[in-house]
C-alpha cells in the first residue's frame, strides 16, 4: 500500500488538529495516516451479551449490564467526595461509584433514565458496585448496534483529557476509513487470497476496527496476521550492506587487558566472538542479545562498542527509560574515560545549552558514544558515523516506537538490542528462521538465587517486621505498584495509599523513603533514585518505572504489591533488581486471597525457578484469552496484531506460502507478484527506520 495519502501526517485528518496530533505522537507514536489505521483495538465490546446483576461475579473480570439508575447521591469530605449511583435491572440493584469528574458525570447521569454500562463488578458486603464504570444512554442507536462489535482502543489520561479516549479514537477511525475510501489495494498474489479464502485487505483493516460481525472480525485477524506474518518472513532474506569492522585494535585490547576488572564469563565470551565475526561480513549485523537479568550484557555491549570505535566509528545506546539511560551512561563513562573515550547523555530533559553542545560533538565527531532514551532517535540527531546502535530492554518499547537511527547514513549501523526476557528459541525459530541471536545462558560466578516466596495481603505486617529486620542489618528494599495504563488513575490512588501506610509503619527519623513514578519529572525521579543508589533511604517505593535496569547492589528485598496484576516477564525483571550484591537476598509476591488459575500458576512458577528461559515458555503458555487480539507484547519489535504464542497454525500457512512464492520467483519479479514486491519494499523502507530484527 505504496500510497503518499497514507504518510500525511496526522494533523491534517479531520478532529485532530495540531494540538491532538502532538499528543497522539507522544502518547501513542502516532505520526500519520498509517500509523493510525493500524492502531488496532485491542479487544471488542459485544454488544449483545448482557449480565444480570443477579449473575455478577468478581471472578468474571468485566461486565456489561443494562439497567436503570436510581438515586444519585455525593458524600464524603471536601477532597474525598465521592459520586454514588444505584443501579437497577429486573433481577437486582448495585451501585456505580466515581471518585473523580464528579460534577461532569453528575451533568449527564439523569436518575429513571436507562444506560447501558460496562466495568468490573467489586463485591462490597452484600452489593456489588462498579468504580468509573464506561456509562452509555441506552437508545435506540445502541440497541440496535445489538450483535455488531465496538472497538476498544488503548488510550492514555493525557489523551482522554483531550476527548481522545476510546470513543475519540474511534471516532477518528471512522474519518480515516472514509478519506480512504476506495484507496487501500491489495498487496497479496489473488491466487494466494483464493486459496485462503481471505478478505482484501481493503475489507479487513475496515472489519479490525468495525467488525459487522464477530466472524468477520475474526476474518479480518486472520487475513492482517497472515500478511504481517508474510511480510516479514519474506523480508528476512534480505540483507543490507553494513560497515566492515576488520580490525579490533587498541580501544578493545586496552579494555580488555587494562580496565576489566573481572573475567569474562565463557558465555560472555562466545557472544562477543559471534558478534565480532558479525560486524565483519561488510553485511549489516542484525543481531539479538538475550541474557537472563544480571549475566553483564552492559559489558558485552561496551566491548561491541570499543569495536566499532577501533574501526573510526561512533556507538550509540538506547533505552526505554531516563533512568536506566542515566545509569548506563554513568557505567560506560566510568569504564571508557581512562581510554580517552568520550561519552554524552542525552535525554528528554537536557536544557537547550547543553543540547546544542551534545548535537554538536556527536555531527562533529567529538563525542564517540551516546547514551540516551528515544529522544536520541530524534529527526536533528545526526551522527557522523554511527556505526552500532544498541537497544537495550527491547520490550519496553512499543511496536510503534520505531527508531529513525540511522537512514541518515549511506550505510546502516549494525543492530543490536538486547533483552532479559527471551523468545523461546523455537518458538522465534518458527518464525524468523534465519534469526541472529546470541545467548548468554550463565551467569557471573557468586551469585545467589533470590529466595521468592507468595504471601497474601493478611501477612502483610509480618512482611514489614522482615523489611524492618533487612534494614536493621544495613540492606535496602523494593516496594512496587502496579500502573497499568487503562486504570491509571485508581492505580496512582493505590500508590498514594500505600505510601501513607508505609509511612506510618516506617516512620522518620528511623527512617527515610524514596517514591518514584510515572507522573513526576525525570529531575525529581533521578533525584530520589540517587538519593536510593546513595543508601539515604532506606525504602524505595515505586510504580514499575523501575522494572528495568536499575542497579543498586546493596538492595535486597523486592516487594511486589498486587503481584496477580503483573505478567510473568514483568514479575521475572522486577525480581532482577534484587540479588545483584553478595548477599541473600529475597522477592515477596503479595497478592489478593482470591486468585483465578492463572494468577496462581504465575505465582507458582515465579516461587519455582529463577530461569528466565522457563519463565518465558511459561509465559507464553499462560497469555491466555484475556484480550481478544494479541497487542500484548511479544518481546519481538513490530508485531503489529501477529502474537508467537497464539498464532502458530498462522505462521505455518505464512511461511509456507512465503517460501512457495520464493521458489518460483525468488526475485519477485512476475507480474502477480508486482504489488507483493512493491509493499515489501515500503516495509522495509519503514523497517530500515527502526531495526531489521526479522
Ligand atoms: P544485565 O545483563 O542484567 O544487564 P549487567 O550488565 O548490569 O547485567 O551486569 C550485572 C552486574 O554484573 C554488573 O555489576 C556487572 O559489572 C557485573 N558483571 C558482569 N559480568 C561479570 C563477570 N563476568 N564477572 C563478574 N561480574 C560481572
Ligand atoms: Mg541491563
Amino acid at each position: 500500500m505504496s500510497d503518499s495519502l497514507l504518510s500525511t501526517p496526522i494533523e491534517y485528518l479531520k478532529g485532530v488538529g495540531p494540538k491532538r496530533a502532538a499528543l497522539l505522537r507522544s502518547e501513542l507514536n502516532i505520526d500519520s495516516f498509517e500509523d493510525l489505521l493500524y492502531y488496532y483495538p485491542f479487544r471488542y465490546i459485544d454488544r449483545s451479551e448482557y449480565h444480570r446483576i443477579r449473575d455478577l461475579d468478581e471472578s468474571m473480570g468485566y461486565a456489561q449490564i443494562k439497567g436503570t439508575v436510581t438515586a444519585i447521591e455525593e458524600s464524603g469530605p471536601k477532597h474525598r467526595k465521592r459520586l454514588k449511583a444505584g443501579f437497577t435491572d429486573d433481577s437486582g440493584q448495585m451501585e456505580l461509584i466515581w471518585f473523580k469528574g464528579l460534577h461532569w458525570i453528575k451533568s449527564m447521569l439523569k436518575p429513571g433514565a436507562d444506560y447501558l454500562v460496562y466495568g468490573k463488578p467489586v463485591r462490597y458486603g452484600k452489593m456489588f458496585n462498579m468504580a468509573h464504570p464506561e456509562v452509555e444512554p441506552l437508545t435506540s442507536e445502541t440497541t440496535s448496534n445489538a450483535g455488531k462489535l465496538q472497538p476498544v482502543y488503548h488510550s492514555t489520561e493525557k489523551l482522554g483529557a483531550s476527548w481522545l479516549n476510546s470513543k475519540g479514537i474511534e471516532k477518528l477511525q471512522r474519518h480515516l476509513l472514509e478519506k480512504l475510501d476506495g484507496k487501500i489495494t491489495d498487496a497479496l498474489p489473488p491466487e494466494l487470497i483464493a486459496r485462503y479464502r481471505m478478505l482484501s485487505r481493503d475489507e479487513a483493516l475496515r472489519q479490525i476496527h468495525f467488525p459487522q460481525s464477530a466472524e468477520l472480525m475474526q476474518k479480518a485477524q486472520f487475513r492482517l496476521k497472515f500478511e504481517e506474518f508474510l511480510f516479514i518472513k519474506t523480508n528476512r532474506s534480505l540483507k543490507l550492506r553494513g560497515y566492515q569492522f576488520e580490525h579490533v585494535g587498541n580501544y578493545f585490547n586496552h579494555f580488555y587487558k587494562e580496565v576489566l576488572s573481572f573475567e569474562l564469563t565463557d558465555a560472555q565470551k562466545r557472544v562477543i566472538k559471534e558478534m565480532r565475526s558479525d560486524m565483519n561480513t561488510g553485511r549489516q549485523m542484525n543481531r539479538l542479545l538475550q541474557g537472563d537479568v544480571g549475566s553483564g550484557k552492559t559489558i558485552v555491549a561496551l566491548m561491541c562498542m570499543l569495536i566499532a570505535l577501533d574501526n573510526h566509528c561512533q556507538a550509540a545506546m538506547m533505552t526505554p527509560t531516563e533512568i536506566l539511560a542515566g545509569q548506563h551512561f554513568k557505567t560506560l563513562q566510568q569504564l571508557t574515560e581512562k581510554l580517552g573515550i568520550k561519552t554524552a547523555l542525552l535525554t528528554g530533559s537536557l536544557g537547550t545549552r547543553e543540547r546544542k553542545d551534545v548535537l554538536q560533538g556527536i555531527a562533529g565527531g567529538e563525542i564517540d558514544i551516546l547514551v540516551g532514551t528515544h529522544a536520541l532517535i530524534q529527526d536533528n540527531v545526526a551522527f557522523r558515523k554511527l556505526g552500532l546502535a544498541i537497544i537495550d530492554e527491547q520490550h519496553r518499547f512499543g511496536v510503534a516506537q520505531r527508531a529513525s537511527l540511522w537512514h541518515k547514513g549511506e550505510i546502516a549501523p549494525h543492530v543490536l538490542v538486547m533483552t532479559a526476557t527471551p523468545i523461546p528459541r523455537t518458538l522465534a525459530m518458527t518464525l524468523y528462521g534465519d534469526l541472529d541471536v546470541s545467548v548468554i545462558d550463565e551467569l557471573p560466578p557468586g551469585r545467589q538465587t533470590v529466595k521468592t516466596v507468595h504471601r497474601n495481603e493478611s501477612s502483610r505486617l509480618r512482611v514489614f517486621g522482615f523489611l524492618k529486620e533487612q534494614i536493621a542489618k544495613g540492606r535496602q528494599v523494593y516496594i512496587v505498584y502496579p500502573l497499568i495504563a487503562e486504570s491509571q488513575k485508581l492505580d496512582y490512588k493505590n500508590l498514594m495509599d500505600g505510601y501513607d501506610a508505609i509511612s506510618s509503619e516506617f516512620p522518620i527519623p528511623q527512617y527515610q523513603l524514596s517514591i518514584v513514578h510515572g507522573q513526576m519529572d525525570a529531575d525529581a525521579k533521578e533525584f530520589e533514585m540517587q538519593r536510593f543508589k546513595r543508601g539515604e533511604t532506606q525504602i524505595m517505593i515505586a510504580t514499575n518505572v523501575i522494572e528495568v535496569g536499575v542497579d543498586v547492589p546493596n538492595a535486597t528485598v523486592m516487594v511486589i504489591e498486587s503481584a496477580e496484576r503483573f505478567g510473568l516477564s514483568q514479575l521475572h525483571q522486577l525480581r532482577g533488581r534484587v540479588g545483584r550484591g553478595g548477599e541473600q537476598s529475597y522477592c515477596i509476591l503479595l497478592t489478593g486471597k482470591e486468585l483465578s488459575r492463572n494468577a496462581k500458576q504465575r505465582m507458582n512458577i515465579m516461587t519455582e525457578t529463577t530461569d528466565g528461559f522457563k519463565i518465558s515458555e511459561a509465559d507464553l503458555q499462560l497469555r491466555g484469552p484475556g484480550d481478544l487480539m494479541g497487542t500484548q507484547q511479544s518481546g519481538i519489535p513490530e508485531l503489529r496484531i501477529g502474537d508467537l504464542a497464539k498464532d502458530g497454525r498462522i505462521i505455518q500457512l505464512a511461511r509456507d506460502a512465503a517460501s512457495g512464492i520464493l521458489k518460483n520467483d525468488p526475485g519477485l519479479e512476475l507480474p502477480e507478484h508486482s504489488d507483493l514486491r512493491k509493499n515489501l519494499l515500503e516495509a522495509t523502507k519503514e523497517r530500515r527506520k527502526w531495526i531489521r530484527i526479522s
